[in-house]
Order: structure tokens, then sequence, then C-alpha cells
């Protein structure tokens, strides 16, 4: 039985947000539905769910039809001129943040959930078997997730938070420290001991029967040996406590929050975006071809593809989304082990030195042994004078067709000594970039050398 709720006007306030709600949210399990089922989840009394409208506390009755809900594109000249009152405001704004949806990412070839060949739409007709969609490791991210990389890289977007678990954004050149991922990323795993992240490049789930609401990969943290789960939030579980935190954090100090491609049903997430819409100094602006429960918190409602969209405000704001390049870091390092012998380590790692999986093998010209698993260890037993030049041959798990690279470790003369690479792929010409790191590269407040 579909349970619907009429929802009356809603009156914008302003409300200090200072009592504690994270830890209503935080108590509050994600709420996503793929049947026909209804729940109903109240907060408790004088926490942050009583300054929300009754109509909001009621749409955690989340429902999939077997019809999705209408979609609605606006006329070409509407759609313009809404993309130009969005980029005075994102010029206007000091603390812009985005709440992206699975919408975003259709475009990639990755299904929605509610559109009308949405994944619960589809399962609600009983036409799963439908379901037309590429893997989401091989999919390349969307013109809107390059001009939110671009907004970011010149610190015109704050902050983003996602509901998508594609892994499309931080694969997109989002920074680690510039996203709360909060239904978690396919791609990402972490330990249960020590929270030691690893992104790596096949989907981070286990590949034995389980429990679902068991998030254990099979894996272990090679820092402490300890268990690693998935960072996939299933129905009925709390969100991440910490990307949560920071989601409302940003939310609270934003004047200018861009929802684009989400139906906001899935909750607590898309209460959110409800917080900058209460507040009355700040703006939400909504870019969905469905209608949600927010729109009347909106000062700007646009219908239409954010594709579409964003590429008409870039255009209006004189900022070129760039094409999608695929960004790889990688540390080399030689250690003595002894006379005659060294021992060459090659990893994968994130801008945050977070280790990433993106190699298939290793090997050393003139080298016999071809290292073929992590970690990339190959024994050299010979004399390394400083300045001699190792050839290293990289062979990558290769989702975007990437060909095998090879690059040059110059020996230093300290024991020890590790080089940083940066490896830019791009997909559309094939080509490999390379250039070395003479520095860690530092991520959050300052300059980092990823941000052209
Ligand atoms: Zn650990």
């Amino acid at each position: 039985m579909i349970q619907r709720f009429a929802y009356p006007p809603i009156e914008r306030r302003h409300r200090p947000l200072s009592y504690d709600f994270l830890a209503y949210y935080r108590n509050r399990p994600c709420l996503k539905s793929s049947n026909d089922r209804t729940v109903v989840h109240s907060g408790p009394r004088g926490g942050f769910a009583d300054c929300l409208p009754v109509s909001t506390r009621l749409t955690m009755a989340t429902t999939a039809r077997r019809t999705s809900a209408a979609e609605r594109r606006e006329e070409v000249s509407i759609v313009d001129r809404k993309a130009t009152e969005l980029a005075d405001l994102i010029r206007e704004s000091t603390n812009f943040i985005a709440f992206t949806g699975a919408g975003i990412s259709t475009s990639a070839g990755i299904p929605d959930f509610r559109g009308p060949e949405g994944v619960w739409t589809l399962r609600a007709q009983g036409r799963e078997g439908d379901l037309k969609a590429v893997n989401t490791l091989q999919a390349v991210p969307t013109s809107t997730h390059m001009a939110l990389v671009e907004l970011q890289n010149r610190r015109i977007l704050k902050y983003l938070i996602s509901q998508n678990c594609d892994g499309l954004h931080r694969k997109s050149g989002i920074l680690p420290d510039r996203i709360s991922e909060l239904h978690g990323n396919s791609n990402r795993e972490s330990c249960k001991v020590c929270d030691k992240e690893y992104i790596r490049d096949f989907r981070a789930v286990a590949t034995y029967d389980k429990s679902i609401h068991d998030h254990r990969t099979g894996r272990k943290c090679t820092r402490c040996g300890g268990v690693l789960l998935d960072s996939i939030i299933n129905f009925g579980e709390s969100l991440p406590t910490q990307p949560l935190q920071d989601a409302l954090n940003h939310a609270m100090k934003a004047d200018l929050c861009l929802v684009l491609g989400s139906s906001l049903t899935v909750t607590p997430a898309d209460e959110i975006p409800g917080v900058v819409g209460r507040n009355s100094g700040a703006k939400l602006v909504i870019c969905n071809l469905q209608t949600t429960p927010l729109d009347q918190l909106a000062d700007l409602r646009v219908f239409s593809d954010a594709d579409d969209l964003m590429a008409r405000v870039m255009g209006k704001l004189g900022v070129p989304i760039p094409p999608f390049i695929l960004h790889r870091r990688l540390v080399v390092k030689v250690e003595s082990k002894g006379d005659k012998r060294h021992q060459l380590t090659v990893s994968g790692v994130d801008v945050d030195d977070t280790p990433v999986t993106f190699l298939h093998s290793v090997k050393l010209e003139g080298n016999r042994r071809v290292a073929r698993s992590e970690p990339f260890v190959i024994n050299i037993r010979d004399k390394l004078a400083a300045g001699v030049v190792l050839k290293l041959e990289l062979e990558f798990m290769g989702h975007y067709g990437e060909p095998n690279l090879e690059i040059d470790y110059g020996v230093g003369g300290e024991d020890g000594s590790q080089a940083w690479y940066r490896l830019e792929y791009n997909p559309q010409t094939g080509a490999w970039k390379t250039s070395t790191e003479k520095h860690q590269v530092p991520i959050g407040g300052g300059d980092t050398q990823w941000c052209g």
C-alpha cells in the first residue's frame, strides 16, 4: 500500500542550529525502499526533527513506484535564463556547496533509482533484467562531474556532498577532504581496527556469500592486519558519522547549495539541503527532472538534465569544463637489504597517501621476476650506485584500456629514498603523461599540485 502525504507550505525561517542534531541523525537508519513498503520515522522531541516541517519528518515514507514520478524538462530558453541566475548566485557566493544524487551519473551509463529506467522502478515492474548499465569502473565521469572538479580546483566550490557510491566523484578529481560520500563508495574499504582506508580499482566488496549487513571484504589491513570492511550503506543502516558531521558543518555555513540529480527521497541524507533551504541567509537551487519534497524551499528550481544546466552555467561563468583525466599517483622506493642486495617496492597511493590499488603487475628491465600482486616488490641482487636508472614497466588493471607505461627511477644517494610520480591518462587520446613530484603532495587548505 502506498501511503501519500500532502506537503503543506513550508515556511522559511532562520533557526539557530545549535542543538545536537548530529546525535539525532546518527541514530537514524538510511531509508531506501526497494519495494512497496512504507517506513515512517519520527525523530526525538526537542531535537532537530522538531524544527523540520511535519511533511519533511513524514517523507521518510519512501516508496518505490511501478510508474516513476513524471520527468519534466523545461524549455531551453527557460533553462538558459535559470543558468544565468545560478551563475550569478555562484559568483556572489562565498560558501558554495553542491549535493549530488544518482541523476548526475545516468549520462555515464549508470542507472538512477527512480527514473523511468531506474533500478527501483524496473524492480517494481519485475523488469530487473532490462537494466542496462556500464560497469561503474569503466564509466567515464560526466561533464557535470568535471564541472564540479573545475569549480573545486578554482576554489569556487567549497564542498561536495554525494549520495552516489559509484566512486565517480573521487575518480574525476574531487579531493578526499572536499567530499562526504554519505552512502559510501563501492571502491573504498577501511580497516575495522585502525580506520586506514584503501581505494581499489575493483569493487571493494566481498567475493563470497554473506549476509547483507556483514561488511567484511575478506581482505586484511596491511598496516595492522585488521579486518577490512566495505563502505556501502545498506537499507536500515546508519550513515557514517564523520562524513555526515562534515556534511552538516558545511551545510550550516553554506550560503549556496546546488542540488543536482537527486529526488531527495533518501533519508536522512536528503535533509542536508533542507538545512541550507531553511537558512534565510542562504540560497537553495535544485536541478532535477522530477519534483522533490524540498521544492518549496528552493530559491531556484530547474527541471533539466544536470549536464545541460552545468554546461550553460560554466559557459556563463567563463570557466571551461575540462576533459576527464585519470589521475594516478605512485611511490617507488629502493631499500638496501645487505651487501649487493636491494628491495624495490612500487605502491599506488592517493593524494593523501591512502593506498590505491590500480596496478596489475610491475616489471623491472633486466630482472626475470614480474611482481604480480600487492605489495609489488622486486629483489635486486646487484650493486646500485647513485645515479643508476632503473626502468620499470607498469601494467594497469586497465578499465579505460590504459596501455602499459614505462617509467624511470633514478637511484638516489640515500638508502630508502622514495620518488613520487604523477601519472595522467587521457582516455580520449589513449596517452599517458608522467611527471615526478619532489615532495609529498599536501592536501587541504593550501595550493596543491593537483590543482592546475
Ligand atoms: Zn588497520
